[in-house]
């Protein structure tokens, strides 16, 4: 699964920890291997019927069999011993009569109780129920279109069970034959090509069949209804469909060429083929996540898939691009091999993560995707050095706190885990591990241990003991280098912390290669155990302690190092290295262990650098600065005239746009564009700004659209009435779902208080999807000039607002309260959550509250240093 942009930023401070287990796990005695699946959904009336039979080996005899069920009416069951129904010839078939049935709806179980003891041996569960097609983005559920309605499936992690009654843990794999009857101007997508499609039952409805599938989870089970429509291609020998609604069919090719070079990539670097015989990627108009991976069925939100390369930014074919190679590699890691449970799910995401970055850099050069993968890495240690922080391992057994894994741990850390491993070994290296591990669990589930025990056989290095010290150890070491002494480096390992109040439990060590540079530019790796004081390096000159930026860890200089580094920096240091010296010095900051103006002054020292990433990461940290530190409006307008004289020189520099303008060029136009106009207020940025918003709107191809699209958002800041009316306008008449879901953010950014609330009232009214109202709400809430006004909104409007919180959008709707600096908005997000709970959201709560401090904490202990700097640089 993959979270949406606006939700992973808001993801990204969102960890949780073990809490109290809940047993709801089944037994394992009975195991399913197969279901017949047929159901019949009615669209309008939001309802379905199913029948189901379930192939069950019995390995112990029992009286009652227990699976997973819920929202699910059974009207009856019957069973039968001795033959499965995939048997092909039986004679000793013995009808059981009908068992008891109960229901646990806190577990979300159903109980089948046979007067009789079972088994051992094979029986077959036949039930007949009906469901809902729900509005809440999960299990089978209803999406609206003004065209007509789809019916549609989620069902990562625990919702298979909302649409049939099933066996809903990832190690339960079985094989599925699906059919759906459906009306006659439908179709339907399931995990497997149609190989059957027969009139009837009854006038205006077909049946269509799909092939058996492979040994697969529940949980990426998939079956779509609607008049959706497809393109096709073809790589590999794989039938490959990029579908969507009608209306947006011409938004599909991008998608597909996109698919076709991950599946021949995929294939190749795996050395597996891919498994199914075709692969669809479709796009929901209601969609949750971002995506997911369902095996052979990908599900999209519209705007991470169907896009118009005319007018899309270089950011939003970026997301589209990564979003379409993560959900491609777990077919192979997470479908053909999944992880037998949920505390492992690192394995599948953090592997999709560290996939997705690999094949995208390798299909689109020109982005420096490695410069995106190192300021992620940089935020994912900044969560991680927080104290409730949680081991990439961790406890899951209730569906809270298994939803509660997919968080910037899982995704960020794991993925950078694996890059350091990965650099460390050496690609080939690496790759032959993965292919080893695959090959050796294809159709079945596997543990961490699996992993890197495969890592560690193919290598014959110690894997399994820093990856072991990774997985399975809370948090982040940082290591500090003394000065360099011939040809040793002294070094000390702790615990990071962001906060200077918490201190490290100095038994806490880790065992991880360190990937430096030496003095003639080349990288050197060595283990680094609990016991190691001094690295060894084979050439004096400059020391850089992390090489490509790919370790995972936190590194401190002596000075004299340290100012060598920040003068070398252009020279010496690659992009990545360059984004995580900035990080680093950030953290030395948070830490209290150096100043905000020590900060501003490497982003000075690094003002002209030509790589948008290390521009991008620098004005990303300065926002900081001028939103949690600067306290006075005295300050930021100091710090407003410093970044204008700073960097408005730079982007005078770049000249106009240009057709032939690479896209690093565009990048680092916007990224200036957006600091000298949000930080800098400066007055030729803000004209240019609702100038370039006018012709955007006007005709979206007429400007640069990565410029247009930082445009449009400070013109949002600054605007008025009319702007917000076109907005809305776009909003609601656009077809193109990347163009539609932009001017519905951006309405979300205007600070006038009157449109402030007509864009709160808006995100409430019913014209906005459930899978867009949290977030407007919560971007307001990030934005300091209106965050106070969204606050008071949101507990007035309390009532109304949780009726369109589904899960996932609740925990972005809590993360978000965390943006705030002050004790009376913390005391007041404790208590609305606290009178009104938000389902699955403790743990966010408590993350916020500790964000909340962790501001307050920063401005007290930098914004005299800020003072300070802003009076000895005036001018
Ligand atoms: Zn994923």
């Amino acid at each position: 699964m993959r979270l949406t942009l606006a939700i992973a930023a808001l993801f990204c401070l969102i960890f949780s920890f073990a809490s109290r287990a809940t047993a709801q796990r089944l037994p394992s005695t009975v195991v399913p291997t197969h279901y017949t699946l047929a159901f019949t959904p009615d669209l309008k009336a939001a309802t379905f019927t199913g029948q189901e039979s379930i192939d069950v080996m019995v390995n112990v005899a029992t009286r009652t069999i227990t699976l997973n069920a819920v929202e699910i009416e059974i009207q009856s069951v019957t069973a039968t011993f001795g033959c499965f129904t995939t048997d092909q010839a039986c004679s000793e078939n013995l009808v059981l009569g009908s068992p008891a049935i109960s229901l646990d709806k806190e577990k979300e179980q159903a109980t089948f109780s046979f007067s009789n003891e079972i088994g051992p041996g094979k029986l077959v569960l036949n039930i007949h129920y009906t469901g809902i097609l729900n509005d809440k983005l999960r299990g089978f559920y209803l999406s609206k279109t003004a065209r007509g309605n789809y019916a549609v499936t989620q069902f990562e992690s625990t919702d298979a069970r909302r649409a049939f009654p099933c066996f809903d843990e990832p190690a339960f794999k079985a094989t599925y034959d699906i059919s759906l009857v459906i009306d006659a101007a439908d179709t339907a997508i399931s995990n497997g090509p149609i190989v059957a499609d027969r009139p009837g039952p009854g006038a205006g409805k077909h049946t269509l069949q799909f092939l058996t599938t492979p040994r697969m989870s529940t949980y990426l089970v998939a079956f779509l209804v609607g008049d959706f429509q497809c393109v096709s291609g073809e790589q590999d020998g794989v039938a490959l469909h990029v579908c969507s609604t009608p209306d947006k069919v011409a938004l599909t090719p991008f998608a597909l060429d996109v698919a076709k070079f991950t599946l021949h990539y995929y294939d190749t670097y795996f050395d597996i083929h891919y498994p199914l015989k075709k692969l669809d990627l479709i796009g929901i108009p209601d969609f949750e996540a971002g995506a997911m991976e369902n095996f052979g069925a990908i599900t999209f939100r519209e705007s991470i898939l169907l896009l118009d390369p005319k007018t899309a930014s270089i950011a939003d074919k970026e997301n589209v691009a990564l979003t379409i190679t993560h959900e491609m590699a777990h077919q192979w890691f997470g479908d053909l091999v999944t992880m037998k449970w949920w505390d492992n799910v690192w394995l599948n995401e953090g592997f999709a993560t560290w996939m997705e970055n690999k094949a995208t850099a390798v299909m689109h050069p020109e982005w420096n995707i490695d410069e995106t993968v190192a300021g992620d890495e940089n935020d994912t240690l900044n969560v991680d050095a927080l104290p409730t922080t949680r081991a990439i391992r961790a406890q899951a057994n209730s569906r809270d706190e298994i939803e509660q894994m997919f968080d910037s741990i899982s995704y960020g850390k794991a993925s950078d885990v694996l890059l350091m491993v990965e650099n460390y070994l050496g690609e080939e290296t690496f790759r032959e591990g993965v292919h080893a591990y695959l090959a050796a669990h294809e159709y079945g589930n596997a543990t961490a241990e699996d992993f890197w025990n495969a890592q560690t056989a193919t290598s014959q290095k110690p894997v399994d003991k820093i990856m072991e010290s990774l997985i399975d150890q809370t948090g982040e070491p940082l290591l500090t280098f003394g000065a360099p002494a011939g040809s040793k480096v002294s070094v000390v390992q702790t615990r990071f912390f962001l906060s200077p109040s918490i201190k490290p439990d100095p038994a806490q060590k880790w065992t991880i290669p360190v990937c430096f540079k030496n003095g003639s530019g080349a990288q050197e790796c060595q283990i680094l155990t609990p016991e190691t004081s001094t690295l060894k390096v084979s050439s004096t000159g400059l020391f850089f302690a992390n090489s490509g930026g790919k370790g995972y860890y936190r590194s401190a200089y002596a000075p004299a190092q340290y100012a060598e580094l920040v003068a070398h920096a252009e020279s010496e240091l690659t992009p990545p290295e360059r984004i995580s010296l900035m990080g680093d010095e950030w953290a030395q900051v948070r830490a209290n262990k150096a100043t905000v103006g020590d900060y501003l002054n490497l982003v000075a020292a690094l003002k002209a650098d030509p790589e948008a990433g290390v521009v991008g990461n620098a004005t990303g940290t300065v926002s900081t600065i001028v939103e949690q530190v600067a306290a006075t409006p005295e300050e930021k307008a100091a710090l407003a005239a410093w970044i204008r004289r700073t960097f408005a020189p730079v982007y005078a520099k770049l000249g106009p746009p240009s057709p032939s303008d690479s896209p690093n060029t565009r990048q680092l136009r916007a990224h200036l564009f957006g600091l000298l106009g949000y930080y800098g207020k400066d007055p030729a940025i803000l004209a240019e700004a609702a100038q370039i918003a006018e012709s955007s709107i006007a005709n979206p191809a007429s400007v640069d659209p990565t410029l247009g699209q930082i445009a449009l958002a400070v013109a949002a800041e600054n605007g008025n009435a009319a702007l917000f009316d076109k907005l809305q306008h776009a909003f609601e008449t656009s077809t193109d779902p990347e163009w539609q879901e932009s001017a519905l953010r951006l309405l979300a950014q205007f600070q006038d208080p009157a449109l402030v609330g007509r864009s709160l009232d808006y995100a409430l009214s019913g014209k906005v999807r459930n899978q867009d109202a949290a977030i407007q709400i919560a971007i307001a809430l990030q934005i300091p000039e209106i965050q106070d006004q969204a606050w008071m909104y949101l507990e007035s409007h309390w009532d109304k607002a949780s009726t369109f919180l589904t899960p996932g959008m609740g925990a972005v709707l809590v993360s978000s309260s965390g943006s705030f600096c002050s004790a009376e908005a913390r005391d007041n997000v404790q208590s609305l959550f606290t009178a009104h709970k938000v389902p699955a959201a403790d743990t966010y709560v408590k993350h916020a509250i500790e964000r909340i401090n962790g501001c307050m904490e920063l401005r007290r202990l930098q914004e005299p240093n800020l003072k300070m700097w802003l009076e000895q640089n005036q001018n």
